[in-house]
Formats: C-alpha cells, sequence, structure tokens
C-alpha cells in the first residue's frame, strides 16, 4: 500500500503502508510485561510495608504467602484465617482488565486520552473507558 491509498485518514505518518501511530496504540497492551506490569499494580495497591503484611490483622507475611500475594492471587493469614488478595477493598478489585491493560489505560487518562481512543487501545467498550476515567479520577484507590 502507498502513501496515497491511505484514504482512512490521509494525514496519518505511514511506515510501508502502515499507520504507526494506530498501530502502536493497539499493540501497547502486549508489547508490556505482565510481570512487571503486575509487580506495579501490586506496588500501587499495597506500597511500601503494607505489601509484606496482613491487610485485615497486619501480621508479617511468609515469604510463599508473600509470593501468592504480589501475584494477585487469593491466599490467607496464617494468624487471623482470613482469605484475602492484594486487590480487596480497591477499585482494582474484580475488574476484568489485566495488569499491562491497567497500566496503558491508566497512562492514557493521565494524559487525557478519550474514551474511544482508551477503548481502541484496551480492547474495550468505550463505556467500559468511561467508567474508568470517572473511577480513577475521583476514587481514591484504596478504600480499606
Ligand atoms: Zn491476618
Amino acid at each position: 500500500m502507498s502513501k496515497t491509498e491511505n484514504v482512512k485518514n490521509p494525514d496519518a505518518p505511514l511506515v510501508d503502508g502502515v499507520e504507526v501511530l494506530a498501530q502502536a496504540l493497539m499493540d501497547l497492551v502486549d508489547l508490556l510485561d505482565e510481570d512487571r506490569c503486575r509487580d506495579w499494580l501490586f506496588d500501587v495497591v499495597r506500597p511500601g510495608e503494607m505489601g509484606k503484611v496482613c491487610p485485615l490483622c497486619s501480621e508479617p507475611m511468609g515469604e510463599r504467602r508473600l509470593k501468592t500475594y504480589r501475584a494477585l492471587k487469593k491466599t490467607s493469614c496464617q494468624s487471623c484465617h482470613n482469605q484475602y488478595s492484594a486487590t480487596k477493598n480497591t477499585i482494582f478489585h474484580g475488574c476484568h482488565l489485566t495488569p499491562s491493560e491497567l497500566v496503558v489505560m491508566s497512562a492514557l487518562i493521565k494524559v487525557g486520552a478519550n474514551p474511544a481512543t482508551i477503548a481502541t487501545a484496551i480492547g474495550k467498550s468505550e463505556d467500559t473507558a468511561r467508567v474508568w476515567i470517572a473511577k480513577l479520577n475521583n476514587d481514591k484507590v484504596r478504600h480499606g
């Protein structure tokens, strides 16, 4: 495809016929390292010492439980026996977005991207994007 064949948006920058900006937006989530994004999300919801203790009774966690906790999986406390995950009592609890989708969406919201752009980037609906724009601009990340 030559530059003149780009009828959808004649001003879009092309490299060998590929719309670079649109392609980057659509591919961004897949280009990120999911493990690093998961670590990032964990540190956002459980920063510092908070990430090493039971969120319910503050008992320090053993190494095995800590690994499960940092993986954002459900674990239980050896002291109070309650079950929890790192996102419990946060706006991210039970959300159907991957850590890399949350990173991309949060960054795009920060730079003022519109719902359509965010929806394209994370592969979700514009309504989903609007809900998260409101949540991330108005809510506290952690409620407990
Ligand atoms: Zn506990």
